[in-house]
């Protein structure tokens, strides 16, 4: 590391005095050549055994609320700190234990009488706060009957609720979006209870218990079957008695956060990814893989005078509902957000029959989310170069907000990253482009006890640990086409305020 910075100042010191602008041959460029070779796949693979270690230490899991979380944690900040950060902890909070008192109440009561079956036709979504409250079931931008794939959008937009009326039970469909934005979107129109119904294709029709992860909508919140769903938003009128009695509990975690000594407060590069495992498994490939290779180049880069800042976090909670980025982009001020330039997100990027799979910024595939913010679609570009240097090919991956970039996508933070797929199925194309065996999932231990050290391809992870450093030391010097955000809601409220 310390050779790292005399190899790099020498590199940069004729550049530096010169303020050449960046780009090739530039400093974003030298920097990044200098990071590239430093990073090692096999510093990398360390940290995944220490991860293995600690999860085999710790009963097999490092889910968030267990001991082998919590050694994660220090196990990454002890890292940090050795080699120079100043390392914070941000304490978020997670529903530690929930269990319900006595079965929940669904019941129509106008225009007609029916009682639902708890367990057959609705579930209780956990973590649902305690409810009880009968009112007038509003549907909330239905597609019924619904189309033969999965399509509705019910819900993940704020203005669906443009009609809805306040006090009102939502009726929301399955669909698109993850069911943690319908539950958020719905407590902020000012529904009183929600209900969620499965959307109607086969195999997806029942109502299955599920952890949302969500409990600050404060409404209690049941999943539906699709014909209970169905029969609610064909029942003009339609009144129900929605009753959650349940018992949760808050507990404490932290995302651990360190960033550079040097660089611009007010131009941040983000570079983040979640720590936790599932309680099935110790995690190894989700996520091990990112923390370890985002950790092994903040070790590597620790002491250099970069332009930018770079911010690096390891997200709690990430594995019951993007909790931990959640909460950190929650408490940021507008203006604090803005100064986040871009967010790099890494989650699951050694996959065993791996893909390159960049998130679409640009939204050139056409799929599912639409594009990015503003910018999303350099940072896509800046790592299809990379690529494109060792001539390896990419292929896209929809913003579908199943990782902790959401909550930055959501406030407009231009994001991107490298993901290798999950419990997915290797197309044949993928398998031409990539290698590795079509038909198969790219993780087939996804969320499992077998997501182990076995579980990492060591080529994907060396080169991918590569592209990431290359991206971070390039944004780290150069944020050029990265549209600056100022913020608009804050510049309005002091307009209506004054
Ligand atoms: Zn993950």
């Amino acid at each position: 590391m310390r050779r790292l910075v005399i190899a790099l100042i020498a590199t940069l010191a004729l550049p530096l005095a010169m303020a050449v602008p960046a780009h090739a041959g530039g400093l974003d460029d030298a920097f990044a050549k200098v990071l590239v070779k430093k990073v090692k796949g096999a510093n990398v693979k360390k940290h995944l055994q220490a991860l293995q270690a600690i999860a085999d230490a710790n009963g097999g899991t490092r889910a968030i609320g267990t001991p082998g979380y919590d050694a994660s944690a220090a196990y990454v900040e002890g890292k940090l700190r050795r080699a120079g950060y100043k390392v914070t902890r941000q304490p978020i909070n997670f529903p530690e234990s929930w269990s319900e008192n006595t079965p929940p109440v669904l019941t129509l009561t106008a225009p007609t009488s029916k009682t639902y079956t708890p367990g057959t036709d609705f579930v209780t979504f956990e973590p649902s706060p305690s409810g009880d409250v009968t009112a007038q079931v509003q549907g909330v931008d239905l597609t019924l009957p619904p189309t033969p794939s999965p399509s509705s959008t019910s819900g993940c937009e704020e203005s669906d609720f443009a009609g809805f009326v306040a006090g009102r039970i939502a009726l929301i469909q399955r669909g698109t979006c993850p069911f943690v934005n319908k539950v958020m979107n719905a407590a902020r129109a000012g529904a009183s209870g929600l209900i969620v119904f499965n959307e109607g294709q086969p195999g997806r029709t029942d109502p299955y218990p599920l952890n949302i992860g969500e409990w600050r909508a404060g409404i209690p919140m049941v999943f539906a079957s699709f014909a209970v769903g169905n029969e609610l938003a064909n029942t003009p009128g339609a009144t129900v008695r929605l009753k959650v009695d349940a018992n949760l509990v808050l507990g404490t975690s932290d995302n651990v956060i360190a960033e550079t000594r040097f660089g611009d407060p007010r131009n941040v590069v983000m570079v983040g990814g979640h720590l936790d495992s599932v309680t099935a498994g110790p995690g190894i490939n989700d996520n091990g893989s990112g923390s370890a290779a985002i950790l092994e180049i903040a070790e590597e880069m620790a002491l250099v005078p970069v332009k930018n800042k770079v911010r690096f976090a390891f997200w709690a909670g990430e594995e019951i509902g993007l909790l931990g980025s959640d909460q950190y982009v929650a408490s940021l001020s507008e203006a604090q957000r803005d100064r986040i330039r871009v967010y790099l997100n890494f989650d699951m990027i050694a996959s065993p029959n791996y893909a390159y799979k960049l998130y679409d910024g640009d939204d050139s595939d056409g799929v599912g989310s639409p594009a990015g913010p503003p910018g999303s679609a350099q940072i896509e570009k800046q790592f299809e170069a990379f690529y494109g240097s060792r001539s390896l090919p990419t292929v896209g991956t929809d913003f579908d907000g199943r990782s902790d970039y959401g909550p930055f996508i959501a406030v407009g933070i231009p994001s991107g990253g490298i993901f290798t797929g999950a419990e997915g199925i290797k197309t044949p194309e993928e398998a031409a482009m990539f290698g590795g065996t079509a038909g198969v999932a790219y993780d087939e231990c996804y969320h499992q006890a077998c997501d182990t050290i076995a579980n990492i391809n060591d080529t994907a992870l060396d080169v991918d640990a590569d592209a990431i450093a290359d991206s971070v030391a390039r944004f780290a010097f150069n944020l050029r086409g990265i549209p600056a955000r100022t913020a608009p809601q804050a510049a309005a409220a002091t307009l209506s305020a004054s």
